[in-house]
């Protein structure tokens, strides 16, 4: 049974995984974790756990060149805004690092979270971006 590589994935019964959101039930505003209050209308105990999409855009990025052994670089960690409202970061693959740009889209692709599996021999779940083409 796959595990959740991060604490903002929800994985199914079934082994599908998405990214947890929330939404304000009183105005709609969107956030990354479950909150007491809404952020922007300050209701209390109106946000509920949604499924958040996989389109957004790229809002911006750093080049790592230097990491632990082990980790392939120069790598592209971004920072995303996802159509749902929330805002969420993760590596951005397979784009040339020349044509990255704000706002461009870019799709949430969920993934094996590098192999790794817990004592039991269960895989993680994270997820990567890839940019958007646009028969997706
Ligand atoms: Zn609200």
């Amino acid at each position: 049974m796959a595990i959740p590589g991060r604490s903002n994935i929800a994985v199914d019964d079934s082994g599908d995984a998405w990214v947890r959101a929330f939404r304000c039930s009183a105005c709609g505003t969107a956030a990354e974790v479950p909150t007491i209050a809404c952020r922007k209308c300050h209701a209390r105990g109106t946000m509920e756990e949604f499924r958040a999409g996989d389109s957004g855009k790229l809002v911006t990025w750093s080049i790592v060149h230097r990491s632990f052994p082990g980790i392939e670089v120069p790598f592209v960690s971004a920072i995303v805004r996802l159509d749902d409202g929330i805002t969420i970061k993760g590596n951005l693959k397979g784009v040339d690092h020349d044509n990255l740009k704000a706002d461009m889209p870019v799709r949430l692709v969920m993934d094996d979270a590098g192999g790794a599996k817990d004592k039991d021999g269960n895989p993680y779940v994270a997820y990567h971006f890839t940019a958007a083409t646009a028969d997706a």
